[in-house]
C-alpha cells in the first residue's frame, strides 16, 4: 500500500518579491477593493476594520499568504514518513494576472519549488503544469511558434526547477511540451499531462483545437507500451478533462482514450477548480457503464470563499502485480475562520470518502452509485455540497444547484450533458 499526497496551487501575496524571503502580508490590508485579488501591498488599510484581511487569510478575493501554506508544509514535513510521494498539480502565481511579467512567473516557480525541495528534500514529487504559470495568464503557444512569442522561457524553466524529481528523459519531454512521464517502480507508471492543450482560454489553440504538440499522441503510444507490458497508470493533469474550461475536441478525445485503456488506467488527479469533486467516465457505447474517475482535489487556496486543503490519496500500490487502484482519500482543511478568530492555525481532518459516504470501494461503479443516492438524497448532497466548497457554508443546495453539481460528476467530457438527462 502506497499513499500519495495532493497539493495543490497556492497564491502567495507579493509574487513579485519571491526572490526573497517571504514578507509579512500585513494583515488588514483592504480585502474588498474591488479588484480581482485584493489584500495586497498596494490595497491599502480600509477606514472599516471589518474590511481588512484575516491574519491567516480571508474568505473575500485573495489569496494566501505564504506563512499559511509554509504552517501546512511544515505540518506535512512532520508526517511525511506517513506518506511516498506528492502529485502537485499546478497553479502557483496568484491571481493578479494584469501585474504578471515572465519575471515574476520565474520567481514565483523557483521559490515554490524551493519550499517543496526544503520542506521535502528526500520525497519524490510529481509537478504538472498549471495555467496560471505563463504570462500572459492562459497563454501557451504551442512549441512551434517561433519568435517572441515561443514557450521555451517557461518550458526550460520548468525542466531546470524539476531536475531534482525528474530522470533526464522526462525532462527533455518537459521542455519540448511540459508533459512527461516516469515509472517509479516496475509495473507502475505516472503520466503528468500539460492541460493547457485544452484550456479553451488558451487561445494559440484557435490554430489547431484537436492536439496541437502531438500530445494526445504520444499519451496513447505511451499507454499502449504500458499495456503491452503490463504496466498501472496515474494520470495526472491541471484542467479536470470534463471542465467546460477543457476544449470540447480534446476532451472528446481523451474520453475515448480513456475507455480504450480503462483497464490499465488506475487513477486520474487534477485541480485547478479550488473545489473538491470527481468525475466518473462511462463507456462510450451506451454511457451507461462507468469506467474510469478523475478525482478533483481541493486547493490550498481560499480564493474565493473557501477553506483551504490538500488531500492524502490511499493507493494498492508497491509491489509489481498491484492494482494501483485508489483504495481511499482522506481531506485535510484550515478552517480559516476559526484560524483567524483564535490567531492561530489548525490544519484538521475533514473527511474520508469510504466512510463519509459510506462507500464498499473507490471503485468507478462505486462514485457512479454515489451520484445516484445523491440525487435522491438530500441530506447526503447537502454533505457532498459542504465537502465541496471545504465545509465552508454553502448554504441549502436547491434544484438548481443539485443539477449542477450532480451533472458536472457524471460528465468527464466537456460540453456534454446527454448523462444529465435524468438529474
Ligand atoms: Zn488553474
Amino acid at each position: 500500500m502506497s499513499r500519495s499526497l495532493t497539493c495543490l496551487g497556492r497564491r502567495p501575496c507579493r509574487p513579485h518579491r519571491l526572490s526573497r524571503a517571504p514578507l509579512p502580508c500585513e494583515p488588514g490590508n483592504n480585502a474588498n477593493c474591488g479588484e480581482p485579488v485584493c489584500c495586497r501591498e498596494g490595497n491599502g488599510v480600509p477606514a472599516n476594520k471589518s474590511e481588512g484581511a484575516g491574519p491567516f487569510g480571508d474568505y473575500r478575493y485573495c489569496d494566501t499568504p505564504l506563512w499559511t501554506l509554509e504552517s501546512m508544509l511544515q505540518k506535512l514535513s512532520a508526517e511525511k514518513d506517513q506518506f511516498d510521494y506528492i502529485y502537485w498539480t499546478g497553479d502557483l502565481p496568484a491571481h493578479d494576472v494584469w501585474n504578471q511579467t515572465r519575471g515574476t512567473q520565474l520567481e514565483s516557480l523557483y521559490h515554490m519549488v524551493g519550499l517543496m525541495r526544503k520542506y521535502f528534500p528526500d520525497k519524490p514529487v510529481f509537478p504538472c503544469l498549471g495555467n496560471h504559470e505563463s504570462a500572459p495568464v492562459n497563454s501557451f503557444p504551442p512549441p512551434y511558434i517561433s519568435g517572441k512569442y515561443n514557450i521555451s522561457w517557461l518550458y526550460d524553466a520548468l525542466a531546470d526547477s524539476w531536475k531534482h524529481w525528474l530522470p533526464k528523459d522526462a525532462l527533455a519531454m518537459v521542455k519540448s511540451g511540459a508533459y512527461y512521464s516516469v515509472s517509479p517502480h516496475p509495473g507502475f507508471r505516472i503520466i503528468s499531462l500539460n492541460m493547457n492543450y485544452c484550456n479553451s482560454e488558451n487561445w494559440w489553440m484557435l490554430l489547431n483545437t484537436t492536439d496541437p504538440t502531438g500530445e494526445l499522441a504520444w499519451l496513447i503510444g505511451l499507454l499502449q507500451h504500458s499495456e503491452n507490458t503490463g504496466e498501472k497508470v496515474h494520470i495526472l493533469g491541471h484542467i479536470p478533462p470534463g471542465d467546460s474550461g477543457c476544449l470540447k475536441a480534446w476532451s472528446w478525445n481523451y474520453y475515448k482514450v480513456i475507455n480504450r485503456y480503462q483497464n490499465i488506467i488506475a487513477g486520474q488527479f487534477f485541480g485547478h477548480t479550488h473545489y473538491d469533486s470527481f468525475q466518473v467516465f462511462y463507456d462510450e457505447e451506451t454511457l451507461s457503464v462507468p469506467v474510469n474517475v478523475a478525482y478533483v482535489a481541493p486547493s490550498v487556496t481560499a480564493y474565493s470563499g473557501l477553506n483551504m486543503g490538500y488531500r492524502f490519496y490511499t493507493m494498492d500500490g508497491i509491489y509489481r502485480n498491484s492494482s494501483y487502484q485508489v483504495l481511499d482519500h482522506e481531506t485535510y482543511i484550515l478552517n480559516l475562520a476559526k484560524a483567524n478568530a483564535e490567531g492561530k492555525i489548525a490544519w484538521e481532518f475533514e473527511y474520508s470518502a469510504k466512510a463519509q459516504y459510506n462507500m464498499a470501494s473507490l471503485s468507478p461503479r462505486d462514485w457512479d452509485k454515489l451520484i445516484t443516492r445523491m440525487s435522491t438524497n438530500q441530506t447526503l448532497l447537502e454533505t457532498y455540497n459542504r465537502l465541496y466548497y471545504k465545509s465552508v457554508n454553502s448554504g441549502e443546495c436547491d434544484k438548481a444547484c443539485r443539477f449542477s453539481k450532480l451533472c458536472d460528476t457524471r460528465s468527464a467530457r466537456s460540453h456534454d450533458t446527454d448523462l444529465c438527462k435524468d438529474l
